[in-house]
């Protein structure tokens, strides 16, 4: 991409309503913009880092065998009648009623709805496991909508549910969630900790909440220091295999690291004091087996293996999507700007051309561009006739992980000027030699 006919409205000005890194670097690196309170356009760079998100996030569920589907944002006050939840939903549930007088909702969640999909389609114990997931546009009307895309109205989730005959095979998938997650989070270059959460009014004891820890995190955690050592890694996974996953689980689960919902001051101080943790977090995903709590109340039964209807055994397994955007720019900044992991970064490299129209910077940009275009990146190239000081303010802003720097001057000597926006370092090498760095 050419930056003069790209669409990246920065602002200079940091913008006064912004409370927290991650909302300031947002707004200021044109990425979003607000709508209304908690609704946001995603501007074309957020747009970018929110697809790349979404493709991590598509790629780890199917590896772990999960199915994508898409159920629509509106859904009908029925089914959530059936279940009980209408009522009890409260304000957060964005209630509509269309031409016809019948009760609609904008949906901030699918259990119900995945369920109906499930009862009109499955009847035999045969078809299952079956895990079902979207990444959908949920919304929340939440009292205090805040720190732009973190706490929004309208902000997009990837739900997941599992359909198993037992019990023993709900927390298997419930393992395979977790474990899917872990590998999720880290290609973003995250490290989310699984805690134990409570459940809730749904209940239930299987249910973990996966947080970032960060000074601006909205929920309270109490860890063990020893939980932050650990890493998925590239280890090999069998998503089928019972014992691997369960061993993950018990490997991430078994140490002290919890919220203030279900925090045990108690076992706590049983850790020793060098390795206890009193930090604040980011809740950026939770997963949750529930049993049969909507199958016995919507009536999602299949035939089990003795002919006999059996209510199919659920879980429900979130992502904050858009959340995870705000995470990641909170656990990867600088006084410059944002620092994007690898992963997720909206282009791969920056061209920064210090002298637009001089021939041998234009023709040496270019031909970067060309080689790191074939080489399968996606480069940025700042051909706009701006100041030098300018190109590379932006370039920090948004955080590109690499910067090669063009002049008339270094191309004298055959180098251009090659910077890591992480650590810094800037070195000066042949622009052959910057790509392969780069690639
Ligand atoms: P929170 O405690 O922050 O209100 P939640 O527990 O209500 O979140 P879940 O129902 O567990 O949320 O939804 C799954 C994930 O969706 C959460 O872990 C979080 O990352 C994300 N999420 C929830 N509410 C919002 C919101 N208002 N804006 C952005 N992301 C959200
Ligand atoms: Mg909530
Ligand atoms: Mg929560
Ligand atoms: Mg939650």
């Amino acid at each position: 991409m050419r930056l003069s006919r790209y669409f990246l409205p920065v602002l200079k000005e940091t913008p006064s309503e912004a409370q927290i890194v991650s909302h300031r670097y947002m707004l200021r690196a044109g990425m979003i913009k607000q709508q209304a309170a908690g609704i946001y356009s995603w501007l074309p760079l957020g747009f970018k880092v929110l697809r790349k998100i979404e493709d991590i996030v598509h790629e780890e569920q199917q590896r772990a065998g999960h199915i994508p589907l898409l159920m629509p944002t509106l859904q009908s006050a029925d089914l959530w009648r059936e279940s009980g939840r209408y009522d009890d939903y409260g304000e957060e549930m964005l209630r509509i009623t269309d031409r016809h007088g019948r009760d609609m909702l904008y949906g901030p969640t699918n259990e119900e709805m995945v369920t109906d999909i499930f009862r009109s389609h499955v009847s035999s114990y045969k078809d299952l496991p079956l895990t079902l997931y979207h990444i959908q546009w949920k919304f929340r009307d939440e009292i205090r909508p805040r720190f732009g895309v973190m706490r929004g109205r309208e902000f997009l989730m990837k739900d997941g549910y599992t359909f198993d005959l037992t019990k023993e095979d709900a927390l298997h998938a419930y393992n395979r969630h977790l474990v899917s997650y872990l590998r999720a989070y880290e290609r973003m270059g995250l490290q989310a900790i699984p805690m134990r959460a409570d459940g809730g009014p749904i209940g239930g004891d299987y249910t973990h909440e996966f947080l970032v820890l960060a000074e601006t995190g909205e929920s309270e955690v109490f860890y063990d220091s020893d939980v932050t050592d650990l890493t998925f890694g590239d280890r090999e996974i069998d998503y089928d295999d019972v014992a691997q996953c369960q061993g993950v689980l018990e490997e991430f689960t078994s140490r002290y690291a919890r919220t203030d919902e279900t925090h045990d001051e108690a076992l706590f101080n049983e850790i020793p004091e060098e390795r206890r943790r009193v930090a604040r977090g980011i809740e950026v995903g939770q997963i949750f087996y529930f049993g049969t709590k909507y199958s016995d109340s919507m009536g999602a039964t299949v035939q089990g293996p003795d002919g006999k209807p059996v209510p199919v055994e659920m879980g429900s397994h979130g992502i904050g999507v858009s959340r995870l955007l705000g995470a990641i720019i909170e656990a990867s900044h600088d006084d410059k700007g944002i620092i994007w992991p690898e992963g997720v970064t909206p282009f791969h490299c920056g061209i920064v051309n210090l002298k637009q129209g001089d021939e041998a910077a234009d023709g040496a940009c270019e031909a970067l561009y060309e080689q790191l275009t074939n080489a399968g990146l996606e480069p940025l190239y700042d051909d706009r006739k701006e100041r030098a000081g300018g190109k590379f303010a932006t370039m920090d802003l948004i955080g590109l992980p690499w910067r090669i720097t063009v002049g008339p001057r270094g191309l004298k000597n055959g180098v251009v000027e090659l910077t890591c926006r992480r650590t810094g370092e800037s070195e000066e090498l042949s622009p052959e030699a910057a790509v392969a760095k780069v690639v």
